[in-house]
Protein backbone atom coordinates (compact mmCIF):
# COMPACT_ATOMS: atom_id res chain seq x y z
CA UNK A 1 0.00 0.00 0.00
CA UNK A 2 1.47 3.46 -1.10
CA UNK A 3 0.45 5.83 1.59
CA UNK A 4 0.44 9.06 -0.65
CA UNK A 5 0.43 8.18 -4.22
CA UNK A 6 -2.07 9.85 -4.69
CA UNK A 7 -1.47 13.08 -3.07
CA UNK A 8 0.51 15.67 -4.24
CA UNK A 9 4.09 15.94 -3.50
CA UNK A 10 4.56 18.98 -1.34
CA UNK A 11 7.33 17.81 0.69
CA UNK A 12 11.01 18.72 -0.08
CA UNK A 13 11.73 14.86 -1.21
CA UNK A 14 13.48 15.13 -4.67
CA UNK A 15 13.16 12.29 -7.28
CA UNK A 16 16.49 10.74 -7.51
CA UNK A 17 17.90 11.10 -10.46
CA UNK A 18 16.98 7.38 -11.76
CA UNK A 19 14.64 4.93 -10.46
CA UNK A 20 15.70 2.95 -7.18
CA UNK A 21 15.83 -0.84 -8.75
CA UNK A 22 18.13 1.05 -11.60
CA UNK A 23 20.33 2.26 -9.34
CA UNK A 24 20.46 -0.71 -6.84
CA UNK A 25 21.04 -2.90 -9.80
CA UNK A 26 23.87 -0.72 -11.84
CA UNK A 27 25.23 2.30 -9.43
CA UNK A 28 28.65 1.55 -8.12
CA UNK A 29 29.64 -0.72 -10.46
CA UNK A 30 32.35 -0.24 -13.29
CA UNK A 31 30.68 -0.73 -16.87
CA UNK A 32 33.29 -3.46 -17.94
CA UNK A 33 34.46 -5.64 -14.98
CA UNK A 34 37.95 -7.88 -15.01
CA UNK A 35 37.34 -11.14 -16.56
CA UNK A 36 34.74 -9.05 -18.79
CA UNK A 37 32.49 -10.60 -15.91
CA UNK A 38 28.49 -9.26 -16.12
CA UNK A 39 28.56 -9.59 -11.96
CA UNK A 40 31.58 -7.96 -9.53
CA UNK A 41 34.19 -10.53 -8.94
CA UNK A 42 35.08 -11.08 -4.88
CA UNK A 43 38.30 -9.52 -4.75
CA UNK A 44 39.31 -11.79 -2.31
CA UNK A 45 42.75 -9.81 -0.91
CA UNK A 46 44.36 -8.39 2.38
CA UNK A 47 46.58 -5.95 0.44
CA UNK A 48 47.04 -4.55 -2.93
CA UNK A 49 50.12 -4.81 -5.28
CA UNK A 50 52.51 -1.55 -6.33
CA UNK A 51 54.66 -2.60 -9.59
CA UNK A 52 57.74 -0.64 -8.57
CA UNK A 53 58.30 2.31 -6.02
CA UNK A 54 57.87 4.66 -8.79
CA UNK A 55 54.26 3.22 -8.36
CA UNK A 56 54.04 3.33 -4.78
CA UNK A 57 54.59 7.13 -5.06
CA UNK A 58 52.24 7.69 -7.45
CA UNK A 59 49.73 6.64 -4.72
CA UNK A 60 51.46 8.22 -1.74
CA UNK A 61 51.73 11.75 -3.32
CA UNK A 62 47.89 11.60 -4.38
CA UNK A 63 48.79 11.01 -8.22
CA UNK A 64 46.72 8.01 -8.45
CA UNK A 65 43.84 6.45 -7.15
CA UNK A 66 43.57 2.32 -6.57
CA UNK A 67 43.29 0.24 -3.23
CA UNK A 68 46.45 -0.27 -0.60
CA UNK A 69 45.18 -2.32 2.05
CA UNK A 70 41.77 -4.27 2.77
CA UNK A 71 41.22 -2.30 6.16
CA UNK A 72 41.46 0.99 4.03
CA UNK A 73 38.74 -0.20 1.46
CA UNK A 74 38.49 -3.00 -1.64
CA UNK A 75 36.90 -2.79 -5.20
CA UNK A 76 33.80 -5.22 -3.78
CA UNK A 77 33.01 -2.33 -1.01
CA UNK A 78 33.53 0.22 -4.13
CA UNK A 79 30.59 -1.35 -5.48
CA UNK A 80 28.30 -1.13 -2.20
CA UNK A 81 28.84 2.22 -1.24
CA UNK A 82 28.18 3.82 -4.67
CA UNK A 83 24.81 1.68 -4.51
CA UNK A 84 23.94 2.53 -0.97
CA UNK A 85 24.62 6.40 -1.94
CA UNK A 86 22.75 6.38 -4.60
CA UNK A 87 20.07 4.91 -2.95
CA UNK A 88 19.91 7.46 -0.32
CA UNK A 89 20.24 10.34 -2.65
CA UNK A 90 23.37 11.18 -0.53
CA UNK A 91 27.02 11.75 -1.89
CA UNK A 92 28.81 9.49 -0.27
CA UNK A 93 28.17 6.46 1.91
CA UNK A 94 30.68 4.33 4.39
CA UNK A 95 29.63 0.44 4.45
CA UNK A 96 30.74 -1.16 8.06
CA UNK A 97 30.61 -4.74 9.26
CA UNK A 98 27.55 -3.93 11.09
CA UNK A 99 24.74 -2.16 12.07
CA UNK A 100 26.50 -1.04 15.53
CA UNK A 101 30.20 -0.56 14.01
CA UNK A 102 28.44 2.02 11.88
CA UNK A 103 26.53 4.17 15.42
CA UNK A 104 29.88 3.41 17.11
CA UNK A 105 32.54 4.46 14.04
CA UNK A 106 30.05 7.82 13.49
CA UNK A 107 30.06 8.94 16.67
CA UNK A 108 33.79 8.17 17.92
CA UNK A 109 34.83 10.54 14.95
CA UNK A 110 32.50 13.26 16.09
CA UNK A 111 32.85 13.64 19.58
CA UNK A 112 34.91 14.73 22.16
CA UNK A 113 35.25 14.56 25.96
CA UNK A 114 32.98 17.04 27.41
CA UNK A 115 30.57 17.06 23.99
CA UNK A 116 26.94 15.95 24.41
CA UNK A 117 24.05 14.13 22.35
CA UNK A 118 20.85 14.70 22.55
CA UNK A 119 18.13 11.45 21.56
CA UNK A 120 14.71 10.35 21.62
CA UNK A 121 14.50 7.68 24.02
CA UNK A 122 12.76 4.92 21.87
CA UNK A 123 15.58 3.05 20.21
CA UNK A 124 17.46 0.20 19.52
CA UNK A 125 18.90 -1.09 23.10
CA UNK A 126 22.48 -1.84 21.80
CA UNK A 127 22.26 1.90 20.35
CA UNK A 128 20.99 3.69 24.37
CA UNK A 129 23.56 1.12 26.05
CA UNK A 130 26.35 2.24 23.72
CA UNK A 131 25.61 5.95 24.56
CA UNK A 132 24.55 5.61 27.82
CA UNK A 133 27.29 3.07 29.28
CA UNK A 134 30.22 3.20 26.93
CA UNK A 135 30.19 6.76 25.34
CA UNK A 136 29.71 8.20 29.43
CA UNK A 137 33.05 6.82 30.09
CA UNK A 138 34.94 8.96 27.59
CA UNK A 139 32.89 11.84 28.95
CA UNK A 140 30.33 12.31 26.36
CA UNK A 141 27.13 13.25 27.93
CA UNK A 142 23.82 11.90 26.67
CA UNK A 143 20.56 13.08 27.16
CA UNK A 144 17.45 11.25 26.36
CA UNK A 145 14.28 12.70 25.63
CA UNK A 146 10.93 11.28 25.25
CA UNK A 147 10.31 10.45 21.34
CA UNK A 148 8.66 13.36 19.58
CA UNK A 149 8.96 15.76 21.96
CA UNK A 150 10.48 18.70 20.06
CA UNK A 151 10.23 20.83 22.90
CA UNK A 152 12.18 18.31 25.04
CA UNK A 153 15.17 18.09 22.39
CA UNK A 154 15.18 21.93 21.94
CA UNK A 155 15.40 21.99 25.99
CA UNK A 156 17.92 19.48 26.33
CA UNK A 157 20.26 21.68 23.63
CA UNK A 158 23.82 23.43 25.39
CA UNK A 159 26.38 24.41 23.98
CA UNK A 160 28.55 21.37 24.04
CA UNK A 161 25.49 19.45 22.13
CA UNK A 162 26.77 17.91 19.08
CA UNK A 163 24.29 15.93 18.08
CA UNK A 164 20.86 15.38 17.19
CA UNK A 165 19.81 11.51 16.93
CA UNK A 166 16.57 9.51 16.61
CA UNK A 167 15.12 6.47 14.85
CA UNK A 168 12.73 6.98 12.36
CA UNK A 169 10.09 4.93 12.68
CA UNK A 170 11.18 3.68 16.36
CA UNK A 171 12.04 0.24 17.10
CA UNK A 172 9.73 -1.12 18.55
CA UNK A 173 7.02 1.56 19.22
CA UNK A 174 6.99 2.29 14.80
CA UNK A 175 7.03 6.47 15.88
CA UNK A 176 7.44 8.23 13.24
CA UNK A 177 9.51 11.12 13.67
CA UNK A 178 8.82 14.46 11.74
CA UNK A 179 11.59 15.14 10.06
CA UNK A 180 11.07 18.79 9.23
CA UNK A 181 10.94 19.55 13.05
CA UNK A 182 13.73 17.46 13.98
CA UNK A 183 15.97 19.00 10.96
CA UNK A 184 14.33 22.58 11.90
CA UNK A 185 15.45 22.23 15.52
CA UNK A 186 19.45 20.86 14.84
CA UNK A 187 19.69 23.95 11.81
CA UNK A 188 18.77 26.76 14.96
CA UNK A 189 21.11 25.40 17.08
CA UNK A 190 23.69 24.31 14.56
CA UNK A 191 23.60 21.19 16.22
CA UNK A 192 24.20 17.95 13.16
CA UNK A 193 21.60 15.69 12.71
CA UNK A 194 21.66 11.76 12.91
CA UNK A 195 18.72 9.70 11.63
CA UNK A 196 18.72 5.69 11.92
CA UNK A 197 16.24 5.05 9.17
CA UNK A 198 17.25 1.09 9.19
CA UNK A 199 13.33 0.33 9.39
CA UNK A 200 12.28 3.27 6.61
CA UNK A 201 15.13 2.36 4.44
CA UNK A 202 15.33 4.48 1.06
CA UNK A 203 11.82 2.91 -0.01
CA UNK A 204 10.05 4.66 2.19
CA UNK A 205 12.04 7.94 3.03
CA UNK A 206 15.16 9.51 2.13
CA UNK A 207 16.48 11.64 5.41
CA UNK A 208 19.12 13.29 3.40
CA UNK A 209 16.09 15.04 1.22
CA UNK A 210 14.99 16.75 4.42
CA UNK A 211 18.18 17.66 5.32
CA UNK A 212 19.36 15.83 8.04
CA UNK A 213 23.19 15.20 8.04
CA UNK A 214 23.86 11.15 8.44
CA UNK A 215 21.58 8.67 8.13
CA UNK A 216 22.33 5.37 9.50
CA UNK A 217 21.08 1.85 8.18
CA UNK A 218 21.60 -1.49 9.80
CA UNK A 219 21.75 -3.26 6.28
CA UNK A 220 21.74 -6.46 8.20
CA UNK A 221 18.28 -5.75 7.94
CA UNK A 222 16.26 -4.53 4.43
CA UNK A 223 19.34 -3.33 2.40
CA UNK A 224 20.54 -7.40 2.14
CA UNK A 225 17.76 -8.32 2.81
CA UNK A 226 18.34 -12.06 3.04
CA UNK A 227 18.92 -12.58 6.41
CA UNK A 228 21.95 -13.87 5.72
CA UNK A 229 24.49 -11.08 6.54
CA UNK A 230 25.44 -8.69 9.07
CA UNK A 231 26.37 -5.08 7.68
CA UNK A 232 26.21 -0.88 8.39
CA UNK A 233 26.42 2.02 6.61
CA UNK A 234 26.69 5.87 7.24
CA UNK A 235 25.61 8.13 4.25
CA UNK A 236 26.47 11.11 4.09
CA UNK A 237 28.16 14.16 2.81
CA UNK A 238 31.57 13.54 1.09
CA UNK A 239 32.77 16.35 3.27
CA UNK A 240 31.15 15.22 6.56
CA UNK A 241 32.36 11.75 6.18
CA UNK A 242 35.78 12.19 5.62
CA UNK A 243 36.88 12.16 9.07
CA UNK A 244 34.58 8.92 9.58
CA UNK A 245 35.96 7.25 7.10
CA UNK A 246 39.47 7.72 8.18
CA UNK A 247 38.77 6.35 11.27
CA UNK A 248 36.99 3.65 9.94
CA UNK A 249 40.29 2.41 8.86
CA UNK A 250 41.74 2.46 12.46
CA UNK A 251 38.61 1.23 14.10
CA UNK A 252 38.80 -1.54 11.54
CA UNK A 253 34.76 -2.81 11.49
CA UNK A 254 34.98 -3.47 7.77
CA UNK A 255 33.14 -6.71 5.94
CA UNK A 256 34.76 -9.55 4.33
CA UNK A 257 35.02 -9.08 0.15
CA UNK A 258 32.62 -12.13 0.15
CA UNK A 259 30.05 -10.11 2.98
CA UNK A 260 29.89 -7.07 0.28
CA UNK A 261 29.20 -9.55 -2.13
CA UNK A 262 25.86 -10.91 -0.86
CA UNK A 263 25.40 -7.47 0.23
CA UNK A 264 25.47 -6.54 -3.68
CA UNK A 265 23.19 -9.02 -4.56
CA UNK A 266 20.77 -8.55 -1.78
CA UNK A 267 20.28 -4.71 -3.03
CA UNK A 268 19.70 -5.63 -6.80
CA UNK A 269 16.18 -6.66 -5.53
CA UNK A 270 15.93 -3.56 -2.85
CA UNK A 271 12.72 -1.81 -4.36
CA UNK A 272 10.92 -4.98 -5.36
CA UNK A 273 11.26 -6.36 -2.24
CA UNK A 274 10.13 -3.24 -0.29
CA UNK A 275 7.26 -3.38 -2.46
CA UNK A 276 6.54 -6.42 -0.86
CA UNK A 277 7.50 -5.91 2.73
CA UNK A 278 5.40 -2.38 2.72
CA UNK A 279 2.47 -4.32 0.91
CA UNK A 280 2.49 -7.34 3.60
CA UNK A 281 2.75 -5.14 6.79
CA UNK A 282 -0.25 -3.16 6.18
CA UNK A 283 -2.04 -6.28 5.44
CA UNK A 284 -1.02 -8.12 8.87
CA UNK A 285 -1.45 -4.89 10.28
CA UNK A 286 -5.06 -4.41 9.48
CA UNK A 287 -5.56 -8.23 10.07
CA UNK A 288 -4.30 -7.72 14.07
CA UNK A 289 -5.98 -4.52 14.49
CA UNK A 290 -9.32 -5.93 13.85
CA UNK A 291 -8.58 -9.37 15.67
CA UNK A 292 -10.67 -9.80 18.88
CA UNK A 293 -7.10 -11.02 20.66
CA UNK A 294 -5.48 -7.93 19.76
CA UNK A 295 -5.48 -5.19 22.19
CA UNK A 296 -2.87 -2.89 20.13
CA UNK A 297 -1.12 -2.39 16.63
CA UNK A 298 1.66 0.07 16.65
CA UNK A 299 1.80 0.22 12.58
CA UNK A 300 2.31 3.20 10.86
CA UNK A 301 0.14 2.55 7.73
CA UNK A 302 -2.61 2.30 10.44
CA UNK A 303 -4.81 5.63 10.92
CA UNK A 304 -5.46 4.49 15.01
CA UNK A 305 -1.01 5.31 15.41
CA UNK A 306 -0.17 7.92 17.22
CA UNK A 307 2.26 9.35 14.51
CA UNK A 308 0.34 7.95 12.00
CA UNK A 309 -0.42 11.26 9.82
CA UNK A 310 3.27 12.46 10.03
CA UNK A 311 4.38 8.64 8.26
CA UNK A 312 1.22 9.41 5.70
CA UNK A 313 3.20 12.91 4.84
CA UNK A 314 6.62 11.79 5.40
CA UNK A 315 7.22 8.14 4.00
CA UNK A 316 5.77 6.56 0.83
CA UNK A 317 4.95 2.79 2.45
CA UNK A 318 5.65 1.87 6.28
CA UNK A 319 7.93 -1.83 6.24
CA UNK A 320 7.22 -5.05 6.89
CA UNK A 321 7.74 -4.18 11.00
CA UNK A 322 4.65 -4.96 13.13
CA UNK A 323 4.49 -4.39 17.13
CA UNK A 324 1.51 -5.58 18.55
CA UNK A 325 -0.18 -6.82 22.42
CA UNK A 326 -2.21 -9.57 23.06
CA UNK A 327 -5.32 -8.70 24.47
CA UNK A 328 -5.31 -9.71 28.29
CA UNK A 329 -2.18 -11.75 28.43
CA UNK A 330 0.52 -12.28 30.64
CA UNK A 331 3.98 -13.10 29.01
CA UNK A 332 3.48 -16.86 29.25
CA UNK A 333 0.50 -17.22 27.23
CA UNK A 334 1.44 -14.18 24.72
CA UNK A 335 4.67 -16.54 24.14
CA UNK A 336 2.29 -19.30 23.48
CA UNK A 337 0.91 -17.05 20.29
CA UNK A 338 4.73 -16.96 19.52
CA UNK A 339 5.13 -20.55 19.78
CA UNK A 340 1.68 -21.67 17.56
CA UNK A 341 2.41 -19.14 14.89
CA UNK A 342 3.93 -21.88 12.17
CA UNK A 343 5.71 -19.40 9.48
CA UNK A 344 7.64 -17.45 10.83
CA UNK A 345 10.50 -18.05 12.94
CA UNK A 346 11.71 -17.02 16.41
CA UNK A 347 14.21 -14.54 15.79
CA UNK A 348 15.75 -11.42 16.71
CA UNK A 349 15.98 -9.18 13.55
CA UNK A 350 13.55 -8.06 11.00
CA UNK A 351 13.47 -6.91 7.39
CA UNK A 352 14.46 -10.19 5.58
CA UNK A 353 12.76 -12.17 3.12
CA UNK A 354 11.84 -14.66 5.87
CA UNK A 355 9.42 -13.63 8.52
CA UNK A 356 10.31 -13.43 11.83
CA UNK A 357 8.72 -13.55 15.51
CA UNK A 358 9.81 -12.65 18.80
CA UNK A 359 8.75 -11.25 22.30
CA UNK A 360 10.44 -7.66 23.10
CA UNK A 361 10.05 -8.87 26.76
CA UNK A 362 11.61 -12.22 26.23
CA UNK A 363 13.77 -11.68 23.37
CA UNK A 364 16.15 -8.03 24.15
CA UNK A 365 14.70 -7.01 27.59
CA UNK A 366 14.17 -10.21 29.95
CA UNK A 367 17.12 -9.12 32.17
CA UNK A 368 15.65 -5.45 32.46
CA UNK A 369 13.86 -4.70 35.63
CA UNK A 370 10.17 -4.46 35.35
CA UNK A 371 10.66 -0.77 35.72
CA UNK A 372 13.06 -0.67 33.62
CA UNK A 373 10.81 -2.45 31.00
CA UNK A 374 7.62 0.08 32.04
CA UNK A 375 10.21 3.25 31.21
CA UNK A 376 11.21 1.91 27.72
CA UNK A 377 7.36 0.97 26.95
CA UNK A 378 8.19 -3.09 26.48
CA UNK A 379 4.66 -4.66 27.87
CA UNK A 380 5.14 -8.46 28.73
CA UNK A 381 2.28 -8.87 25.99
CA UNK A 382 3.66 -7.26 22.87
CA UNK A 383 4.78 -9.43 20.17
CA UNK A 384 7.01 -7.88 17.38
CA UNK A 385 6.30 -9.43 13.69
CA UNK A 386 8.59 -8.89 11.02
CA UNK A 387 6.84 -9.95 7.63
CA UNK A 388 8.78 -11.27 4.61
CA UNK A 389 7.80 -11.52 1.66
CA UNK A 390 5.52 -14.71 1.69
CA UNK A 391 2.29 -14.26 0.37
CA UNK A 392 0.37 -12.36 2.85
CA UNK A 393 -3.19 -14.49 2.56
CA UNK A 394 -0.37 -17.24 4.50
CA UNK A 395 1.22 -14.74 6.80
CA UNK A 396 -2.55 -14.21 7.68
CA UNK A 397 -3.76 -17.27 7.81
CA UNK A 398 -1.13 -18.90 10.26
CA UNK A 399 -1.33 -15.44 12.74
CA UNK A 400 -5.28 -16.70 12.56
CA UNK A 401 -4.31 -19.83 13.62
CA UNK A 402 -1.73 -18.78 16.08
CA UNK A 403 -3.99 -16.38 18.00
CA UNK A 404 -6.93 -18.59 17.97
CA UNK A 405 -5.24 -21.77 19.12
C1 LIG B 1 19.51 -4.03 14.07
C2 LIG B 1 19.51 -2.58 14.32
C3 LIG B 1 20.68 -1.90 14.62
C4 LIG B 1 22.01 -2.62 14.79
O1 LIG B 1 22.43 -3.16 13.58
P1 LIG B 1 23.36 -4.48 13.50
O2 LIG B 1 23.56 -4.66 12.02
O3 LIG B 1 22.61 -5.60 14.15
O4 LIG B 1 24.61 -4.16 14.22
C5 LIG B 1 20.62 -0.54 14.79
N1 LIG B 1 19.45 0.15 14.66
C6 LIG B 1 18.29 -0.48 14.38
C7 LIG B 1 17.05 0.31 14.26
C8 LIG B 1 18.28 -1.86 14.19
O5 LIG B 1 17.13 -2.48 13.91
Amino acid sequence: MEANSNRPDTSPRKLPARGLSTESVHAGELRQKPGDSITDPIFCASTFTFASTADLMDYVEGRSKREEYGRYGNPNEKSVEGKLAALDGAESAIVYSSGMAAIVGLLMAKLNAGDEIVFFDQCYHRSREFCAKHLARFGVVTRQVPTGDFAAMEAAITPNTKMLVSESPTNPHLTTVDLEQFVAIGKAHEVETLIDATLATPYNVRPIDWGVDYVLHSATKYMGGHNDLLAGAICGSEEKLDDVRQLRGILGGVNSPHNLYLLERGLKTFELRMQRHNENGQRVAEFLQSHRRVSQVYYPGLASHPTHDVAAAQMRGFGGLITFEVADADWQETARIVDAAEIPRIAPSLGGVESLIEQPMVMSYFNYSPAERERFGIADNMIRYSCGIENSDDLIADLKQALEA
